[in-house]
């Protein structure tokens, strides 16, 4: 999958886009990432890629002429793409746009900056806006990366392990259950016994009821929005411990 980013800072992706998984899954080619300086486009002697909003007020305003020169470049080198622009005003980002995002060949991630971007560029130029949150950065760089990371790590064979996306949090609406790791005793709480008795099958069945008893806990909203696709075993166990009724209920308080 090939991301470009267009950005009025570059320096600022260096070290995330470097190291860890991303910078194995570049060297591994799953992915492919490119930079692109939307400074290098600008064509006044200043190299000016804002300039004040027309009607007066706060701030400066992303020139569209810069933007789409640059865009056209990266189009030109790449071939077209998804443009998606990084803005508080997009649709809400979360696991299931990242795997809807995770199906393209190619995206291209505009990072605005400022007050934002001159309307007539988003209008001739973006498909898709998106936000990664209701707060306000400063600019798109960190949601670029967001995304990045996000989709990344969903590629086929970018992670070790090939089912372990799979069953992070959010794969299917349940947050993902607590995990141990050694020493076996810490601050006077012992890891849960079921975890040492080598029966995978009792391991996953606590594993799941956890993830649920969390989940109803802490973003019962979660169970709200979609009814999760338990199978006939696990509404068996749901049932045994009390639990499938009060989940029924969740999502019918939402019907
Ligand atoms: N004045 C704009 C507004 O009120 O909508 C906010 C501009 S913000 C300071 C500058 C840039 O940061 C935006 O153009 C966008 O690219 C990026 N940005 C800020 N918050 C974001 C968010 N929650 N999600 C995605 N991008 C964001």
């Amino acid at each position: 999958m090939i991301f470009d980013i267009l950005t009025i800072f570059p320096d600022l992706l260096d070290s995330p886009l470097n190291e860890s998984i991303i910078r194995r899954a570049r060297e591994g080619g799953q992915v492919q990432i490119g930079v692109t300086n939307i400074r290098d486009f600008a064509t006044d002697k200043h190299s000016m890629t804002d300039d004040r909003p027309f009607g007066g007020g706060e701030g400066m305003v992303m020139k569209p002429e810069p933007l789409t020169a640059a865009l056209e470049s990266v189009k030109k080198k790449n071939g077209s793409g998804r443009v998606v622009l990084l803005s508080p005003q997009g649709r809400q980002y979360n696991q299931k746009v990242a795997k809807e995002l995770s199906t393209q060949q190619h995206l291209i991630l505009i990072c605005g900056r400022y007050e934002g971007v001159d309307e007539r560029f988003i209008a001739e130029s973006v498909e898709d806006e998106i936000s990664i949150g209701d707060y306000i950065l400063t600019g798109g760089e960190l949601a670029a990366m967001v995304i990045i990371d996000s989709v990344t790590r969903l590629l086929p064979g970018v992670l070790g392990c090939s089912d372990s996306a799979e069953k992070d949090t959010f794969s299917r609406q349940l947050l993902k259950h607590p995990q141990y790791t050694r020493p076996r005793t810490f601050g006077g709480q012992d890891v849960p016994e079921v975890l040492f008795s080598g029966d995978h099958a009792k391991i996953e069945q606590y594993r799941f009821l956890e993830s649920v008893r969390r989940t109803m806990k802490r973003r019962p909203d979660l169970l709200r929005q979609e009814s999760v696709a338990f199978s006939k075993a696990e509404i068996k166990l749901l049932k045994k411990h009390q639990l499938y009724d009060r989940i029924k209920e969740l999502f019918q308080e939402q019907a």
